[in-house]
């Protein structure tokens, strides 16, 4: 990315292994964030050319001498942070905050190969050889899944429950994907987009709501007999998302928040009387990556739906101007 609304396919020089707990994956199929259109946007600045992308699937072609728990041929996925495994923080299912965290994407996944560190922590193997069909989801698994499931465990989605999601972009519905698998009663997905909407449904969502702000806290505060939602996701990131979040939640309940903050501030004084559970930041993934591999593999979920725009990776640019016009949900690209 060269700056706003400007992304150009052009040639690298190819990775190599740096660090002994290195990988270099070849990249089955990459994609484009949500969150890398803040940068595209000009919300987030652009100071020089930046190589993009985070979400990765692919087989390894190399691994430094002292990687143990992957090997070269082994199709992996990866979180888009790095983690070693085996700080405090890993250990207690924090991986994306681990004390050696390297972000991965500052290497750039969108591309044809990808250096990965900390590969005994980061990547995880797949049961043999996925089919082609398999590859959108597992590609999901790297992100936009794990992170709408990190978004429904953090909003402490369980059998029963009522849950609300605040966003319908990719991580938004995988996050109505994660409460169904967690055995929520009641999902109500928030979105006015009917291609979307329709996603959520077929994702686990019961209800729709097309409301916005005060509009939509309104209602899911009548569709739960004025108390509002046990559990809610927010997957946006602004200020009026997590406001939504947070006042469509009943005394006691949980909000997941899972989109990147941008200019999000909270009035303390309504935090302290609400009286909510708040937990979200950027997903560890890996905590949940042997957990939603093997729901792919055996087939019982389809994340890999999200994406409904399919593109070389040469028409990146147009991937990234689909999803910012809000043509595409979100874009593969394949190397
Ligand atoms: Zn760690």
């Amino acid at each position: 990315m060269h700056g706003p609304g400007d992304v150009r396919v052009e040639q690298r020089d190819d990775p190599e292994i740096i660090a002994p707990t290195d990988a270099v994956i070849r990249l089955a199929a990459t994609c484009v964030c949500g969150s890398d259109l803040w940068a595209y946007r000009g919300i987030e600045a652009v100071r020089r050319p930046s190589p993009m992308g985070h979400e990765y699937a692919g087989i390894v072609e190399e691994a430094g001498s002292e990687v143990r728990s992957v090997r070269p041929g082994d199709f992996v996925i990866g979180s888009f942070m790095a983690s070693d495994g085996t700080c405090e923080i890993c250990q207690a299912g924090y991986q994306s905050r681990c004390a050696n965290v390297e972000p991965v994407g500052a290497n750039g996944a969108q591309a044809e190969y990808l250096r990965v560190p900390l590969a005994d922590g980061t990547l995880v193997a797949t049961h043999g050889q996925p089919g082609p069909a398999l590859i959108p989801s597992l590609l999901a698994a790297s992100d936009v899944l794990g992170t709408g499931w990190f978004g429904a465990v953090a909003a402490d989605v369980r059998p029963g429950k009522t849950v609300a999601v605040v966003g319908d972009g990719a991580v938004g519905l995988l996050a109505v994907l994660a409460a169904r698998e967690l055995g929520a009663e009641r999902i109500i997905a928030m979105s006015r987009h009917e291609a979307r909407q329709k996603l959520a449904l077929e994702f686990g969502a019961t209800d729709i709501v097309t409301g916005r702000g005060d509009d939509g806290v309104a209602r899911v505060k009548e569709m739960t007999g004025g108390y509002g939602a046990h559990s809610v996701i927010e997957a946006v990131g602004t200020q009026e998302s997590m406001m939504q979040a947070i006042r469509s939640t009943r005394p006691g309940g949980h909000v997941g928040y899972v989109g990147v903050a941008h200019g999000v501030e909270l009035p303390g004084q309504e935090l302290f009387f609400a009286e909510v559970h708040l937990l979200g930041g950027p997903a560890p993934v890996r905590r949940f990556l042997p957990d939603l591999i093997s729901r792919i593999e055996n087939r019982s979920i389809n994340p890999g739906k999200v994406f409904d725009l399919t593109l070389p990776l040469d028409q990146a640019a147009d991937g990234y101007r689909a999803m910012d016009e809000r043509r595409a949900i979100k874009t593969l690209l394949r190397p």
